[in-house]
């Protein structure tokens, strides 16, 4: 594909932390004529159009959306199933809809059946964020060196999958397409329990009885600091994640407890063979990551 504008008027649905960063790559690489936002935060409207992020940010949907050749779904994917029916009637004859929502399979099932004959949907999701939100947190590189994740459903038109990776691979990402199903499984190992463990660990520490959890803050630098980190994550967007890909997650969360179980065996039990051998397994692991400059 030539280089130049992907996409004549570019629309996001939600203009936080994922969109806005986005938006701020598509105009820095000059993939899109016009870029709009309907966001239901006036304030998030406001923002973004004080920040230049977007051109136009109208307080209606359809307004926002009208003529636009891509639509980005930028919203909580709990925010999804009611935002289908309202999008739809918007949506120009040959446009694409695509998202960035972090389950694909609940994504699919809440928008899929609402996108009408003649419209493409494109479910994606970026694997890149922080623990900040709102449109003030984005940024133009946040992609690059990142992979974006394409979960096409079975039969979609293969133009506009191409034409969602491309754009993703122009903003600096590595474009993967895979299975919705797979993918939530997937994540729900790399992305999804780690922030269940952090949330419980620091929750576990706002237990504590008040002198404890002075020291928990003094001497977080001791291995406490990296969970906060994961465990400032934005509270809406987690709780979604969690109700729409329970399967995968209380899968995952079994096997987790069945290896806590045995670590606790073999530390009361002594056994300092098995603690070795599985922290040298996992170091190595974090060596792979850093070899794949995913660190
Ligand atoms: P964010 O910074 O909180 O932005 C979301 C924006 O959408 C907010 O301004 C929110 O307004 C607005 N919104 C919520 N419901 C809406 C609706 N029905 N209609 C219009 N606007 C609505 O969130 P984000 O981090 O960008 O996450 C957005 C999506 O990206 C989520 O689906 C998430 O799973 C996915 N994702 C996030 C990350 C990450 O690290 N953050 C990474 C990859 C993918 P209010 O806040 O006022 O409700």
């Amino acid at each position: 594909m030539s280089d130049g504008v992907l996409f004549d008027k570019v629309a996001f649905i939600g203009i936080g932390l994922i969109g806005s960063s986005l938006a701020r790559a598509l105009r820095q690489e000059g993939l899109a004529g016009r870029l709009a936002t309907y966001d239901h935060s006036a304030e998030a409207r406001a923002k973004a159009l004080e920040l230049g992020v977007v051109d136009e940010a109208p307080a209606d949907l359809g307004e926002a959306v009208r003529d636009a050749d891509l639509v980005m779904v930028c919203v909580p994917i709990g925010a999804c199933a009611d935002l289908g029916p309202a999008l739809a009637p918007h949506l120009k004859p040959g446009a694409i809809v695509s998202d960035v929502g972090s389950v694909k399979q609940a994504v699919i099932r809440d928008l899929g059946p609402v996108i009408p004959d003649g419209v493409f949907f494109v479910p994606g999701h970026p694997i890149a964020g922080t623990e900040h939100s709102g449109p003030e947190a984005g940024f133009a590189e946040l992609f690059q060196g990142r992979w974006c994740i394409i979960t096409p459903p079975t039969g979609t038109n293969e133009e506009a999958v191409e034409k969602v990776a491309e754009m993703w691979r122009r903003v600096g990402s590595m474009v993967e397409i895979m299975d919705p199903h797979h993918h939530d499984k997937v994540l729900a190992i790399t992305s999804h329990l780690p922030h269940l463990i952090a949330y419980t660990i620091v929750g576990t520490a706002t237990g504590l009885e008040e002198s404890l959890q002075q020291e928990v803050i003094k001497f977080s630098a001791s291995g406490f600091r990296d969970f906060t980190r994961i465990a400032a994550s934005d509270p809406v967007m987690w709780r979604d994640i969690f109700l729409n890909n329970r399967e995968a997650v209380l899968e995952m969360l079994q096997r987790f407890s069945e290896d806590l179980t045995a670590l606790q065996r073999a530390i009361r039990w002594g056994e300092g063979d098995t603690l070795q051998d599985l922290f040298t397994r996992t170091r190595a692991v974090r060596r792979g990551i850093v070899d794949a400059r995913q660190a």
